[in-house]
């Protein structure tokens, strides 16, 4: 497949800046250096300096969960880096546990993790 560098240009201007800066710490390993470039290049634009590239570098890299080629788990159910992992059933229609299945999950998706004040899961039919 042709590295499409237009819509990847496109992409990164409309990314979150939290997103890019996963994209070139945690996740640099796994990326086309172009897209690197860009992606550094639209950090600079937006007032991130290199220092602050490497305070969320050192950050994530106390809490993910690191994989041999040096990146990041990343979560199940967004593309922040993993912080927990471990096993849970597929449940069908969210009740019928159906198999076994690996979860990874970040801060924000983490429950034990995250404060109950700060749930913006709108669709959670669970009270907290
Ligand atoms: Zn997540």
């Amino acid at each position: 497949m042709k590295f499409d560098l237009k819509r990847v240009a496109t992409y990164i201007r409309r990314a979150d800046t939290e997103e890019l800066l996963d994209r070139v710490t945690v996740y640099r390993e796994g990326m086309e250096p172009a897209a690197l470039d860009l992606m550094e290049m639209e950090l600079d634009r937006r007032g991130v300096t290199r220092d602050d590239i490497a305070d969320h570098d050192r950050l994530r890299r106390e809490t993910a969960i690191l994989l041999p080629d040096g990146t990041a788990l990343r979560c199940s159910f967004c593309n922040r880096p993993a912080v927990v992992h471990g096993r849970s059933w597929h449940k069908l229609f969210g009740r019928i546990p159906l198999f076994p299945r690996v979860f990874a999950s970040c801060a924000v998706h983490d429950r034990r993790a995250r404060p109950p004040t700060n749930s913006h899961d709108q669709n959670d039919p669970l009270p907290s």
